[in-house]
């Protein structure tokens, strides 16, 4: 399976991305019809209040990364089943190593946090199932979906790219956002250090 991923990155003072690209009435509503609502910690509802917490940042740094697979693996998963795994398997496997590179740049930024891409996936089952405290906090990191965020839109306005589906075949590419809350844009060479600089 050959994957190869192209990052691009952008700044955006909070609130003027909050104002563009968040609302939470319409998002948080689509996250409560998935199965898993209320599941999990990363994910709505949220176990404080949002505005709260985005209040100590002033800028969201954004990552994008597009996975691109080569034909071979398109052309191997033909089944629906396979689909499906190959899929899953190579987004969680991209979302984990930015999970944490992101979390080196935390340390390099003092008093940042990054989101990631979707629920949290580091337990077989998430402890909120249970109705127990995460198992991991320091580890865990809340989703971009959490704070009611637009990602299509962020995608195509900021990145100029267009999300892509599994339909009846693996699609040429999938599409990750992450993003880093701190009180100042990431410079370059720190996107660089971790890995994460634009490689197009
Ligand atoms: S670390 Fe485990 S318990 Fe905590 S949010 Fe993630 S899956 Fe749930």
């Amino acid at each position: 399976m050959v994957v190869h991923i192209e990052y691009r990155t952008r700044a955006m003072e909070l609130p003027l991305f909050r104002k563009k690209y968040q609302d939470r009435e319409k998002f948080i509503a689509c996250c409560r019809e998935c199965p898993h609502y209320g599941e999990l910690w990363s994910c709505p509802p949220l176990p404080f209040d949002a505005d709260t917490f985005l209040a100590s940042y002033a800028w969201a740094n954004l990552l994008c990364a597009q996975i691109r697979l080569d034909e071979e693996t398109i052309r191997a998963a033909d089944t629906e089943e396979k689909i499906k795994a190959t899929g899953w398997e190579i987004v969680s496997k991209a979302k984990l190593d930015i999970e944490e590179r992101m979390k080196i740049l935390e340390t390099r930024m003092p008093g940042s946090r990054s989101l990631s891409s979707g629920g949290c996936g580091l337990c077989e089952t998430c402890a909120r199932k249970e109705n127990l405290p995460c198992r991991r906090p320091e580890e865990m990191r809340y989703s971009m979906d959490a704070f009611g965020l637009d990602l299509t839109t962020i995608t195509k306005d900021v990145f100029h790219i267009d999300i892509l589906w599994c339909r009846d075949r693996l699609p040429e590419y999938f599409t990750l956002i992450h993003g880093l809350l701190a009180k100042e844009p990431v410079p370059g060479t720190l996107w660089e250090s971790a890995g994460l600089s634009r490689n197009v």
